[in-house]
């Protein structure tokens, strides 16, 4: 496995394999690495011959608020993970090496509408800063697949949006939830909880389930669902910021419940800010 911080340096193997006509996927992530971004990494593995992982904590996806300083960074056990999977390479570059022009004067990538829903509304400037970055990070790797996780359902919209509009020749792939054994879906976030709050973590999957076994019955009202949804989160001690069903392939508020739905939560608990989702075909 080869480490790379500059984009030239790793367009040299990029080269080659390009010219022996191997597939190349990437699999961006911020670190931090947990099962979920393995289970990525597997499944990258399983749509090209050669996988690329980019971590970069990406400074511009962050709000003024949020936390960007205290982001758990674990490069060291990172790479060692990355290597028993046999990536073949990793880029980690410096937000020189991203943002070449500094970050005020970047060209950036927003998407109306899209990006101002749901956790949009709540994170001002999340999307931009995620299509930004991750536009860049397709245009220095230009991989033949991008592989994302269905956790971040929002976000892999976006960037499906972006990559159609701006003809960017990547297929984007993406691969199921990582859960823990009690539903609690992966994230790097899930170490700010308390053991305390960890034990409750679990009600906002079962919130999310209920929803949708409720829209299973007849004369399903999805907005009293995701009422109830949002009330059982505050009784588990959870400050909820959204609970809703949406088409899922245009996350546009669906009136008719006869297409492929997604419900979709997002809540705060202690320090931790969770989000979750559920896609009903
Ligand atoms: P992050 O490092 O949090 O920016 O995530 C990098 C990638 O891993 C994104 O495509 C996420 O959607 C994906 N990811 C994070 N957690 C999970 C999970 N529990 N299951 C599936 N994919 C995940």
């Amino acid at each position: 496995m080869q480490t790379f911080g500059s984009v030239d340096e790793l367009r040299r193997p990029l080269a080659e394999w390009r010219q022996d006509q191997v597939r190349v996927a990437l699999v961006p992530t911020m670190g931090n690495l947990h099962e979920g971004h393995l289970e990525l990494v597997r499944r990258a593995a399983r749509e090209a011959e050669r996988v690329v992982v980019s971590i970069f904590v990406n400074p511009t996806q962050f709000g003024p608020r949020e936390d960007f300083a205290s982001y758990p960074r674990t490069p060291e056990a990172d790479l060692a993970a990355l290597a028993l999977e046999g990536v073949d390479a990793v880029f980690l570059p410096d937000e020189a090496e991203v943002y070449p022009l500094g970050r005020s004067a970047a060209t950036r990538v927003s998407i109306p509408g899209l990006m101002d829903d749901l956790c949009g509304r709540l994170r001002p400037g999340h999307f931009e800063g995620v299509a930004t970055v991750v536009l860049r990070l397709l245009n220095m790797v230009a991989p033949d697949v991008a592989v994302f996780g269905q956790k971040d359902y929002q976000q892999q919209l976006v960037i499906r949006h972006l990559v159609h509009d701006l003809r960017v020749a990547t297929r984007i792939v993406m691969a199921p939830t990582s859960r823990e054994s009690d539903g609690l879906a992966r994230s790097s976030r899930n170490q700010y909880l308390t053991a305390e709050e960890r034990a409750r973590a679990p009600a906002l999957y079962a919130a999310l389930g209920a929803v949708a076994a409720g829209l299973a019955q007849p004369g399903a009202s999805p907005g009293a669902l995701c009422d109830a949804a949002m009330a059982s989160l505050r009784e588990a001690g959870f400050d909820p910021e959204y609970v809703e069903v949406r088409d899922a392939a245009t996350l546009a508020a669906c009136a008719a419940l006869d297409r492929p739905l997604v419900v979709l939560g997002a809540a705060r608990l202690g320090r931790a800010r969770l989000i979750d989702n559920l896609l009903i075909p």
